[in-house]
């Protein structure tokens, strides 16, 4: 087998620069919570392929699945001939999001295809084009998802012209807001909303429940509720965009239920398909279904190989509880990471849900983002065998994702490094 040196000597050559990769190891095999290289060196798994491979790398039951349906057959395209499955998927969306009202789904093939239909369907029922979005909002990098996502570096910069009637309000950030409440922080989002928009014109109201490459923000309790019954009163569509928070990511199947939000519409991917492309919008049924026939779909979305795997990955969460999993990896590494907020002035905060966990790291002090030491910390982890990824609008958030089946010898032994890491820089 080509070590990782001759592979990346090959990458240079034949893939294009603008696709990164975190670390320069090629993957050889990974399990339930670890990755082994070309190389044979293990590495311990905090970023489940960006919160993707929940119920871990190859799970049994998705295996299986989709060995049997890839013997069966592998593609018809569900709007020249359906199957069974597809309908199973959205069955499943339906059952398993927030809100006990008459719902519809539709699948897609990504994360950004899913938010892209929820703003069709949301302007086509209201008849509005505005979409607000919020500060630090990541929805994706196709064009209209890249006007919906905040960062410019590396997601915007130079591919413009982006998508108009987008609005961005400000977000809840009770680190960088003076912990001002959730109410109040909702207060200022809808007071631009009103100014600078109009309740009338809004036809979605797109929103992380908790957000992701954003920099794992948790808005202060009470903001997202608030959000949520400004956005009922304009008769604005409510889209939580769930696809990095969804499927028990956070300790409940879907992050708005923390909060008690039963959202319009909800976004998945990800975790959804146990390591298989497929992603969703489910929601009401008089939204989804506002739409003409043949006005929403795609030749791969809901691609009988994604769809069975989808089911697997369902049954496994559900099987293993893998919520629980999830709540039971933050009651392990939450208290850590605390303690290293405590004992280190340069990390102002540890937070999240679940498995959905990271700290911020700052200069000393004060709340000035410190993405030189998180870029070098996040080097340390790798260099020691541990898979961190970094985020934030000022890219100076650790974040930990492992798959909900970790098992503790890893997540210890994960803490560890990362103890080691920020120690050493
Ligand atoms: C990853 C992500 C997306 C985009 O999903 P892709 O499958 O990469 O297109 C959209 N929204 C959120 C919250 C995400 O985390």
């Amino acid at each position: 087998m080509p070590s990782s040196e001759e592979l990346h000597k090959r990458r240079t050559a034949a893939v294009a620069r603008g696709v990164g990769s975190v670390v320069p190891s090629y993957v050889d095999s990974a399990s339930g919570g670890t990755l082994r290289d070309v190389d044979g060196r293990e590495w311990i798994d905090f970023a489940s392929g960006i919160a993707v491979t929940s119920v871990g790398n190859s799970a049994p039951r998705v295996v299986e699945a989709v060995r049997e349906q890839a013997g069966r057959f592998t593609h018809t395209c569900f709007m020249v001939a359906p199957y069974e499955s597809y309908v199973a998927v959205c069955e499943q969306l339906i059952a398993l999001t927030p809100g006990r009202f008459d719902k519809r789904a539709a699948l897609f093939n990504s994360g950004a295809e899913a938010v892209e239909n929820a703003v069709k369907i949301a302007r086509h029922a209201t008849g509005r084009q505005a979409v607000v979005v919020f500060d630090h909002a990541y929805h994706g990098r196709t064009n209209l998802t890249m006007a919906l996502t905040a960062k410019v570096m590396p997601y915007k910069h130079r591919f413009g012209p982006f998508a108009p009637e987008i609005y961005r309000v400000p977000m809840s950030y009770p680190l960088r807001d003076g912990g001002l409440s959730g109410p109040d922080a909702a207060i200022r989002a809808i007071d631009v909303i009103e100014k600078q928009v109009g309740g009338a014109n809004v036809a979605a109201v797109v929103i992380e429940p908790i957000q992701g490459e954003g920099g794992f923000v948790v808005p202060a309790p009470g903001f997202l509720p608030a959000i949520a019954a400004w956005a009922k009163g304009a008769g604005a569509v409510l889209v939580a965009d769930e696809i990095q928070t969804g499927f028990c990511r956070t300790g409940a199947w879907f992050a708005s239920e923390h909060e008690g939000v039963e959202p319009d519409l909800v976004t998945t991917a990800k975790g959804m398909g146990g390591g298989l492309p497929i992603a969703g919008v489910a929601g009401r049924a008089e939204l989804m279904d506002a739409v003409h026939a043949g006005g929403l779909g795609g030749t791969y979305g809901g691609n009988p190989l994604a769809c069975v795997a989808a089911l697997a990955a369902v049954e496994t969460m559900r099987e293993l509880d893998l919520a629980a999993a999830a709540r039971g990896i933050e009651a392990r590494m939450l208290p850590v990471l605390r303690g290293f907020a405590e004992r280190d002035p340069g990390v102002a905060e540890a937070r999240g849900r679940g498995a959905m966990l990271a700290i911020e790291l700052v200069k000393p002090g004060g709340i000035e983002p410190d993405a030189a030491r998180t870029a070098t910390v996040a080097k340390a982890c790798h260099d020691a065998g541990l898979l961190v990824l970094t985020c934030g609008t000022y890219g100076n958030v650790l974040r930990f994702l492992p798959p909900l089946v970790i098992g503790e010898r890893e997540v210890d032994r994960g803490l560890e490094i990362l103890r080691e890491s920020l120690l050493g820089a």
